[in-house]
C-alpha cells in the first residue's frame, strides 16, 4: 500500500510537471502571437429586438495556435494577465477593431472588452482614446465593456477612468450582469450608458420567477434612466420573443449570429436585416 501511494505521488508529480510545461509552452505561443499579431478580434452582431436591424458589433478576441488550435479567449485572457500582456493585447486588438469598424456603416457600433485586471491605470482611459485617435474612428462609435469587478479593487481609479471615456464621447457598458457581482445598485449610480444582461441569466430567465422579476425590473429601471439593455446568449426564438416582450432594447447570441471575421461582416450587412 505503502508502495501505491509513492507511486501515486510521483504520477501526481509527473502530471504536474507536465501541465506546467504545457503551460510555459503555450505562454511562450502567446507572446510570440501578439507580436506576430496572430490575435485577432471576430465580430458578433447586435440587433435591435424590434426591427431586427444590426446596431454593433462586439469584438471577440480569437487566436488559433498551431498545436492546441483554437484556444477559447477565457484561457489566453487570464494567460495574457498573468503574464503581463493584457495591455498590449487589447491595445492591439483595439487598434484592428477600430480600423475594421471605419469601413462599415457610420450607423453600426463597435464594442470592445476590457479586463477588469486593467482597472490598475489611471490613464487607461487616455491611452484608449489614443488608440481610438490613431484610427479616425468617431468616439461615440465606440462601446467599452466592463465587468462590475473592475470596480471593486479601486472605485475612485474606476471613476476616473470610466469619466475620461465618457468624456471623449466613448460610451461604457456594464458586462455579465446578474452574474453575482453587480446588483441593481449599479443600475442608479449612472456610471454606465448601457448595461447587457449575462448569458447564463438569458438562458434561465423564463423558468425561474425571480429572474424574470430581475429582468423585468431593469428593463424598467434602464429606461426610466436612459441606460439601454442589452440581452447577450439569445439561443433560440421563445427566448427572443420574451426578451422582445419584456420591452429588452437590443439583443446578442447563437441565434442571431455568431462571431465572424471581418472579411464577412459586410456581406453580412448587406444579407441581413431589412434592405
Ligand atoms: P463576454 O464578453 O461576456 O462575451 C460573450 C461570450 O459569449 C463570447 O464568448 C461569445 O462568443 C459567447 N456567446 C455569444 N452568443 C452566445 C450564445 O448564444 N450562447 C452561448 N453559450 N455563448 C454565446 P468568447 O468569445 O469565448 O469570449 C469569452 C469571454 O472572453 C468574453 O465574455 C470576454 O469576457 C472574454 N474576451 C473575449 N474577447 C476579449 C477581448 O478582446 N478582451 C478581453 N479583455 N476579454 C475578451
Ligand atoms: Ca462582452
Ligand atoms: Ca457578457
Ligand atoms: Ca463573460
Amino acid at each position: 500500500a505503502k508502495r501505491t501511494g509513492r507511486n501515486m505521488v510521483r504520477a501526481y508529480d509527473t502530471s504536474m510537471k507536465e501541465e506546467m510545461s504545457h503551460r510555459a509552452a503555450v505562454e511562450n505561443r502567446l507572446r510570440q502571437a501578439l507580436q506576430k499579431r496572430e490575435i485577432t478580434p471576430f465580430y458578433q452582431p447586435l440587433v435591435d429586438l424590434q426591427t431586427g436591424e444590426i446596431r454593433a458589433f462586439e469584438a471577440l478576441a480569437r487566436w488559433h495556435d498551431q498545436q492546441d488550435g483554437f484556444i477559447s479567449p477565457d484561457i489566453f485572457i487570464s494567460m495574457a494577465e498573468d503574464i503581463g500582456l493584457i495591455m498590449d493585447l487589447t491595445e492591439q486588438l483595439l487598434l484592428k477593431a477600430c480600423e475594421d469598424a471605419t469601413t462599415w456603416p457610420s450607423n453600426i457600433q463597435l464594442a470592445v472588452n476590457l479586463s477588469p485586471k486593467m482597472m490598475i491605470d489611471r490613464l487607461l482611459g487616455i491611452r484608449i482614446i489614443r488608440v481610438l485617435g490613431q484610427t479616425g474612428l468617431a468616439p461615440q462609435r465606440l462601446e467599452i465593456e466592463i465587468t462590475e469587478s473592475a470596480l471593486i479593487a479601486d472605485l475612485d481609479l474606476a471613476k476616473t477612468v470610466i469619466r475620461d471615456l465618457r468624456n471623449a464621447g466613448i460610451k461604457v457598458v456594464l458586462d455579465d450582469f446578474g452574474t453575482g457581482y453587480s446588483s441593481l445598485s449599479q443600475l442608479s449610480n449612472l456610471y454606465f450608458d448601457k448595461i447587457k444582461i449575462d448569458k447564463s441569466f438569458v438562458a434561465t430567465f423564463q423558468s425561474n420567477d425571480k429572474q424574470m422579476n430581475i429582468v423585468r425590473t431593469v428593463v424598467a429601471l434602464g429606461k426610466g434612466l436612459g441606460i439601454t439593455i442589452t440581452a447577450e446568449g439569445i439561443e433560440n426564438a421563445s427566448q427572443m420573443e420574451a426578451l422582445k416582450q419584456l420591452g429588452c432594447r437590443y439583443g446578442q447570441g447563437y441565434l442571431i449570429g455568431k462571431a465572424m471575421p471581418q472579411e464577412q461582416v459586410h456581406a453580412h450587412l448587406a444579407g441581413v436585416g431589412p434592405q
